[in-house]
């Protein structure tokens, strides 16, 4: 099928628009000629033949001329005195002042005409009144062109709106539901025009998004079964290593000279296993279809458990410690082990990434829907440079720091991960720069306990 063009609908209003103005206009000019033309008929009155016929009585004048049921005629003598009345409140002989003739002239001016004889003896005002049924047919034209008018305009818009507006809200409203994710989602309407094209372009660019889509979905899922595998299969190697490694080094009569190696392929593997261990962890926490089981907790509580189980190490270290906890219950839906390796992986990262001598300071309060549980240091810090691929998997700092302190870079992506799947997250505060302090958020619980 051939698609007529936007242009040519488009044209094809214009002439419509055209038609409707050209027989507007041609219908004033016919009723203005009409109008002019009555008015011509009317004003048949020879004010020449009435002044030759007015000495021989103004009914004999009067018979030669054409005045109607509404006209009227006055007669004055110069000095504005009455000489003869037709049709008019005056009585003959009353005497008016130039104002009061004035005034009755200037009442009408349009229609009234004022004329004399050559001698100046005679001052007329002859009033012709108007057409009162061209008045109302003027109206009534007008009123039917100015509704006419608007029901064409109406239809107008109407067959511009279905054919170009209508469309373009579809195909808005198309690509936002396409842009949420919703790819099935088709947009369908008939125009007959180029609004044809865009909507199949559209629909066949949502297609081939949900086929790419899919595919990098099975390619993604594919990798992670994988590395599933992988870390899986590496295990029982590794435990033979750290277990045969482990069970050297405890030998009375080691030699000497093979402990050194020994110990490095027992630290090695103790590394490996944990690796191998934190990547299976992020992996299957980072599959889409990875749901918690989750049951309703105080988080205060949470906290301050969690301290008490730091209290020993932290004095050991001479790690002070402060809380800011509010004195009620706040429930989330959590996934207790889940919760405490997050809270675990932050405090652990403080004592081995800061060693001795510092503070930490654990704080909990509600901000709007949400609990907020602020865990900060104030040790060394993570450099704002990092703070953007802090919890991306296998982001550290050591390397730049020049130390080794064993970490696999994986702890934070993990924690990410985990809070992202309790619908909450973990950020870094960039503003706080007195150490490191990290902010967990999660939906405060709203079933009724
Ligand atoms: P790792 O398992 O290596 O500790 P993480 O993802 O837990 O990896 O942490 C990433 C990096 O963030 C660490 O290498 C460390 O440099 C830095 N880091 C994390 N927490 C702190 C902290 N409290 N103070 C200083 N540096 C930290």
């Amino acid at each position: 099928m051939k698609l007529k063009l936007i242009t040519k609908q488009l044209f094809r209003n214009y002439i419509f628009v055209m038609a409707i103005i050209i027989s507007l206009g041609l219908s004033a000019y016919t009723l203005n000629k009409s109008y002019v033309d009555s008015q011509i008929n009317k004003t048949v009155f020879d004010t020449e033949i009435f002044l030759f016929d007015y000495p021989q009585g103004l009914d004999y004048a009067l018979s030669n001329q054409n005045l109607e049921e509404n006209d009227y005629l006055l007669i004055f003598d110069n000095s504005y005195k009455v000489l003869d009345v037709y049709n008019y409140d005056l009585v003959v002989g009353q005497q008016l002042d130039v104002y009061e003739f004035q005034a009755i002239y200037d009442s009408n001016q349009l229609y009234h005409y004022l004329f004399t004889d050559d001698d100046e003896k005679y001052q007329i005002i002859l009033y012709l009144a108007p057409l009162e049924k061209n008045t109302l047919l003027i109206v009534a034209i007008i009123s039917i062109a100015t509704l006419l008018f608007f029901v064409f305009t109406i239809v107008l818009a109407t067959r511009t709106g279905k054919n170009i507006i209508r469309p373009l809200n579809l195909i808005r409203d198309g690509v936002h539901e396409i842009s949420k994710g919703n790819y099935d989602h088709v947009i369908q309407f008939e125009t007959g025009n180029e609004m044809e094209h865009i909507r199949d372009d559209i629909n066949l660019l949502s297609n081939q998004l949900k086929t790419e889509i899919s595919r990098r979905k099975k390619l993604e899922a594919q990798r992670n079964q994988l590395i599933l595998s992988l870390s899986h299969d590496i295990k029982t190697p590794l435990t033979n290593v750290i277990g045969y490694s482990q069970m050297l080094l405890q030998q009375e009569n080691l030699d000497k000279n093979i402990k050194p190696s020994l110990e490095i392929i027992h630290k090695y593997g103790l590394t490996a296993a944990q690796l191998s261990d934190e990547l299976f962890d992020y992996t299957k926490l980072n599959n889409n279809d990875q749901h918690l089981q989750t049951s309703a907790y105080d988080v205060v509580e949470l906290i301050r458990i969690k301290l008490i189980e730091y209290v020993n190490e932290f004095e050991s270290l001479n790690i002070t410690y402060s809380l800011e906890l509010p004195n009620h219950p706040i429930t989330c839906q959590i996934h207790l082990t889940s919760f405490n390796r997050v809270l675990d992986n932050l405090l652990q990262n403080s004592i081995r990434y800061n060693h001795q001598d510092f503070n930490i300071h654990l704080a909990v309060f509600l901000e709007n829907q949400d609990v907020k549980i602020c865990l900060s240091d104030n040790g060394i810090g993570i450099p704002l440079a990092y703070h953007e691929t802090i919890f991306d998997p296998m982001v550290r700092v050591e390397s730049s720091r020049n130390r080794n302190l064993g970490g696999t870079g994986l702890g934070l992506s993990i924690a990410k991960q985990i809070m992202l799947n309790h619908a909450g997250d973990i950020i870094i505060d960039s503003s706080y720069s007195d150490g490191a302090m990290f902010i967990l958020t999660l939906p405060k619980d709203k079933t009724p306990q």
